[in-house]
């Protein structure tokens, strides 16, 4: 039986997801967006990745201009009408992201959705998919009630693993396979000094003195990266690499303990560290944070060239400028920058299924060459596919200009 129908259904509420209900609920849809957590934001809030990197370009020696608008933006704005600082720094790699407050940052997303009008499911799991004709007519959501079918017109995929893609028809997915990125656990730590020093010499020779006692080498080489986390006096560290298909529940509890148990030493070995003293591992989690997994087949997919080259192609709904941060393996972080001005275009076409004319993909599951996704991934640039994606799926009989234009009536950022 059918419980309910909506225009538009969106399945994750991620930085894209989140996008991708607004965008849809401002171009006049009925919308639902389901999350399996109990809050919004994805990866910032459940895998305490504390940093929104994609608003704004590599660009060196002063402030560039943002390349994410629209709810993006939006968000942002709550995010300062609570205290918090949205202003970019300027990071150790050169690059320009906002600092997070994990809690302040749900809230905030929480008013960006609500003002919307897109209504919300937490707890509840997108866990199957029926589907006729090349599209998908219904999708099966489990909450603690238990199952229940809805049908939309539109859906979009914005859980970070396509998962409705793959319970859709699993040949709708497609892996990086070797090349998929590695998990990492960020680490909130708490008990330092305000006055100690964040030096990155210092904290790379602790933890290159802690992978020799161990034998191991997730450890970031360089001493990762450690920040501030706005609104407290706890830091944020990124650290820890680890290696899991991330899509296998076995697989996945041996790279949660894994790396819990060697974050709990890392933080203990940054303890001789001055003003470090007293440092704890405040929280990881709850989630082990994913970088990749699968990806759905679209009709076309954003080109490493593009990026190399700093390209706008036809058809671009979502612009990025974040650089391709590829991890070859635990440890190993590689930066490459995007060409041109620094800022290149994301075409509709790899948010198009392949396999399904009304189902579009958002966030970290677009259609990308490995590269261009070590970029794309980002949670700035999520929000602007997230949007593309949740206008596309609001308005069935448009172009792309006609997709163009909506996004610029809401304030998405098409030509920086
Ligand atoms: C360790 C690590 C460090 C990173 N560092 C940064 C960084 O510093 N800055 C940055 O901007 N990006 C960073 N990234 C990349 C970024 O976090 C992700 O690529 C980004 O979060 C993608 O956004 P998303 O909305 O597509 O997916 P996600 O943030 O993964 O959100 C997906 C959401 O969908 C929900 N979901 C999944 N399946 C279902 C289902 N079946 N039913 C209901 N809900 C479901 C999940 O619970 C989740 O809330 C990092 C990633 C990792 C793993």
């Amino acid at each position: 039986m059918i419980d309910a129908h909506y225009d538009v259904l969106v399945a994750g509420g991620g930085s894209a997801g989140v996008a991708a209900a607004v965008g849809a609920a401002q171009a006049g849809a009925k919308v639902l967006v389901v999350e399996r957590a109990g809050f919004l934001g994805g990866a910032a809030t459940l895998a305490q990745v504390l940093a929104w990197c994609g608003f704004y370009p590599q660009i060196a020696g002063r402030m560039p201009d943002p390349v994410v608008g629209g709810v993006g933006r939006r968000a942002l704005d709550h995010l300062q009408a609570l205290g918090l600082d949205v202003e970019p720094y300027f990071s150790a790699s050169g690059n320009w992201p906002i600092r997070l407050n994990p809690e302040a940052t749900k809230l905030a997303l929480d008013r960006t959705l609500t003002e919307s009008g897109a209504q919300l499911a937490f707890h509840c799991d997108l866990v199957d998919a029926r589907h006729g004709g090349g599209r998908i007519e219904a999708v099966t959501l489990r909450d603690p009630r238990g199952r229940r079918q809805v049908t939309a017109d539109a859906f979009v995929d914005a859980t970070g693993d396509a998962e409705l893609a793959f319970v859709a028809g699993a040949s709708a997915c497609a892996a990086h396979g070797a090349a998929t990125q590695p998990a990492s656990l960020p680490i909130r730590i708490s008990g330092v000094a305000v006055d100690a020093s964040l030096d990155k010499v210092a904290r790379a020779r602790c933890v290159a003195g802690m992978e020799r006692r161990l034998g191991r080498a997730e450890l970031r080489a360089d001493g990762g990266i450690l920040t501030t986390l706005p609104g407290t006096t706890d830091l944020w560290w990124l650290a820890v690499d680890v290696e899991t298909n991330g899509l296998d529940a076995t697989d996945l509890a041996r790279a949660e303990r894994d790396g819990r148990e060697l974050a709990w030493q890392a933080v203990r070995t940054l303890s001789a560290l001055p003003g470090f003293e007293n440092a704890s591992v405040a929280a990881t989690g709850p989630k082990i944070g994913l970088r990749e997994t699968r990806h759905a087949r679209t009709v076309d997919r954003l080109r490493d060239e593009v990026l190399l080259d700093g390209l706008r192609p036809e058809g671009t709904v979502a612009l990025g400028g974040w650089p391709m941060e590829i991890l070859h393996g635990p440890g190993k972080a590689e930066y490459r920058r995007i060409g041109g001005e620094g800022v290149y275009g994301i075409p509709v076409e790899a948010l198009m299924s392949a396999d399904f004319s009304n189902l579009y993909l958002a966030g970290r599951c677009i259609g990308a060459d490995p590269a261009a996704f070590a970029s794309a991934r980002v949670m700035g640039t999520a929000f602007a596919t997230g949007q593309a994606a949740g206008v596309c799926a609001a308005s069935p009989n448009a172009d792309v200009s006609g997709i163009r234009k909506e996004l610029l009536r809401q304030n998405a950022i098409l030509d920086a």
